[in-house]
């Protein structure tokens, strides 16, 4: 039988973390499971807290790519696979190039669900944006994969972010992060047990210092769809798998 493969793209280090990790750390600890990671950028571009200005790009590529290594083994991934291409760059990319690469590496990994950001970048990031492009096109290349899930914010989230945080700056604008409805999502899978794990990961992020800190607050709000849910929706389907869902799995 054809052992359970799950693939998370994501485009920079710390995504995994802060989005996906109470998936990760489930799927990681399941042993029917085997968990791959896919990291566009080394997040070269990334926005530094104070105690990292003046370090060069080059150097917190470094720096995050290690960060990245220590968030996947808490993550328990079995596979991380970490891409050349530049943080702040990814919608430059040549699309046609940049997705037959994706499906050489997918087809290699084998993966019956895929998850990454939706089309809106979770809040309009364009490498998340680029990213969900190239997934999505790939997905529909490669017969092994079941099905595409976007990743969902689900209301008590985006507000309490909205509340505290208000728009995130990038390059002179102000991104707004996403919300989604009841209606978007078609996953929702418990991962109470996995919020130290996930945090233990963001935590190893230490550049992005902003967005832990961000995230420890939410954690103490007690934000359910950030600590201890992860939302999804169920984007590409090969066959017909009911939804509601409580796992990427069912029906497979
Ligand atoms: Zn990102």
């Amino acid at each position: 039988m054809r052992p359970k493969v799950l693939l998370a793209i994501t485009p920079h280090p710390d995504d995994e973390s802060l989005m996906f990790g109470g998936t990760l750390a489930k799927y990681g600890q399941d042993e029917d499971v085997k968990t791959n990671l896919i990291t566009v950028t080394r997040g070269q571009k990334g926005s530094l807290g104070p105690r990292y200005l003046g370090v060069t790009r080059k150097k917190l590529g470094e720096k995050r790519e290690q960060e990245l290594r220590c968030a996947a083994k808490i993550l328990k991934i079995d596979h991380l696979y970490i891409l050349d291409y530049q943080d702040g760059e990814v919608p430059a990319v040549e699309e046609n190039i940049a997705v037959a690469s994706l499906i050489r590496l997918i087809r290699k990994i084998n993966p019956q669900v895929v998850i990454t950001f939706g089309p809106d970048g979770g809040y309009g990031h364009p490498d998340h944006i680029a990213v969900c492009h190239w997934v999505t096109e790939a997905v529909r290349f490669i017969k092994g994969v079941e099905k595409l899930y976007y990743y969902a914010i689900k209301k008590d989230f985006a507000t309490s972010f909205i509340k505290y945080f208000g728009k995130i700056p990038l390059n002179g604008e102000l991104l707004e992060i996403a919300i989604h409805d009841a209606a978007y999502i078609d996953a929702t899978l418990d991962c109470r047990q996995f919020t130290e794990q996930k945090f233990k990961a963001i935590h190893c992020h230490q550049t992005q210092e902003f967005d832990t800190k961000r995230f420890d607050l939410l954690r103490r709000l007690n934000v359910k769809s950030m600590i201890s849910d992860d939302n999804y929706h169920l984007a590409f389907a090969r066959g017909n798998f009911p939804t509601p869902e409580t796992d990427l799995f069912a029906g497979i």
